[in-house]
């Protein structure tokens, strides 16, 4: 279910994030599902990035609170932030 709109979806049709544990947490995106813990849903849609953020859906969904989400890219920016994605995916 995605955290923004909560329609269900199959999860292959989601992006995964996850708490990443480093020297300071942080929320990001999961491009190879394999970060351990909790994950959230989110469409890879611009607008249900920014209303996820809107409501802080992130934290409220992964249990951390503190945290705010990865930062939204802007829109014209989407297909982008998802190329930059997958290179890190890499
Ligand atoms: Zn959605």
């Amino acid at each position: 279910m995605c955290i923004a709109c909560r329609r269900r979806e199959p999860q292959s049709q989601l992006l995964r994030l996850a708490v990443l544990k480093a020297d300071d947490d942080r929320i990001v995106v999961d491009a190879d599902r394999r970060i351990p813990g909790r994950g959230a849903w989110i469409h890879d849609s611009a607008a249900c990035w920014k209303r996820a953020r809107a409501k802080r859906a992130f934290s409220v969904a992964l249990r951390a609170p503190g945290l705010t989400g990865p930062e939204p890219a802007p829109e014209e920016d989407w297909d982008h932030r998802k190329q930059v994605l997958r290179m890190d995916s890499v």
